[in-house]
Order: structure tokens, then C-alpha cells, then sequence
């Protein structure tokens, strides 16, 4: 089971080695594990929050699959790559490239550089733009149900 803490502190690591410390600290992030099939992730970015205590920006993680931790790290730096789009990319570029087309060359060209440093510090995995949902193995989501062979 994938916890937050243990995301929040991967978050904290990969902000500093990846992105100098430029995008927003894991505080300023709300952090979820979603139960979503059509996706391993999703960031979401607010230019005005409603209440108290939610933050501009949202990550998720989906709770659907057995994720490995390196495709958790994965799944996570691509957020972050979303999360630096939307707070680093200048002219509203990611305004212009969101609705499903954030995958856009400004985003290729940081994850290319982000795989290359995961090459150079010889870590097992590396960032992609989409996942086959047919490589994870769903965990059962009627595990609570009973199950009647009638
Ligand atoms: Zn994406």
C-alpha cells in the first residue's frame, strides 16, 4: 500500500534533485491516493481555492494497481513535471497546452532531461508521457463484496 508520507518525502527528494527547488514545497500540495483505473496519476493546478485548507495544486496517485515503487516515482515525477509547467513555464503555456495536450514539447523536453539524470545516477526506472494500463495489475475493488457463485 502506497502511503502519502512516504510520497511527500519522495516529492521533497525529487523537488531538490530535479527541479532546484523551484516548483512549491510538499506543504503547498494536496496529495491523494484516488481509486482510478484510466490513470496511474493526475495533477490538478487552481487559480483560486475555495476553502480553508486546500492547497492550488493537486496530486494524485491512483490506489487501483499494484504499483511498484519505481513506477510510483515515476508516476510522481511526471506529475511534477505538470506542476513546474503550470508554475515555471512562462506566458501561460501551460493554460494553452492543457485539456489532454500538456504532453506538449516543453514537457518532452524536461522529461528527457530527467531520464537522463536518472540514467547518470543509475536508478531502475524512468519517466514516460502515457502508461499501458494492461502492464498493472488491478487490486480488486469488490474485495468487500460477497462473492455468490448462484
Ligand atoms: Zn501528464
Amino acid at each position: 500500500m502506497t502511503d502519502l508520507t512516504y510520497i511527500k518525502f519522495l516529492y521533497e527528494s525529487f523537488r531538490n534533485i530535479f527541479f532546484g527547488d523551484s516548483i512549491p514545497e510538499s506543504s503547498m500540495i494536496d496529495f491523494k491516493l484516488s481509486y482510478m483505473k484510466d490513470c496511474l496519476g493526475y495533477s490538478m493546478h487552481k487559480d483560486v481555492v475555495n476553502q480553508d485548507n486546500e492547497n492550488y495544486h493537486e496530486i494524485a496517485i491512483t490506489s487501483a494497481y499494484a504499483l511498484k515503487e519505481s513506477d510510483i516515482k515515476s508516476v510522481l515525477l511526471h506529475e511534477m513535471i505538470h506542476v513546474w509547467q503550470y508554475y515555471c513555464v512562462s506566458d501561460n503555456r501551460y493554460e494553452k497546452c492543457s485539456n489532454f495536450i500538456a504532453h506538449d514539447r516543453v514537457f518532452k523536453t524536461k522529461m528527457a532531461c530527467i531520464n537522463a539524470k536518472l540514467e547518470e545516477m543509475c536508478e531502475d526506472f524512468r519517466i514516460s508521457v502515457t502508461a499501458e494500463m494492461k502492464n498493472y495489475f488491478i487490486i480488486d475493488d469488490n474485495k468487500d463484496d460477497d462473492k455468490n457463485d448462484i
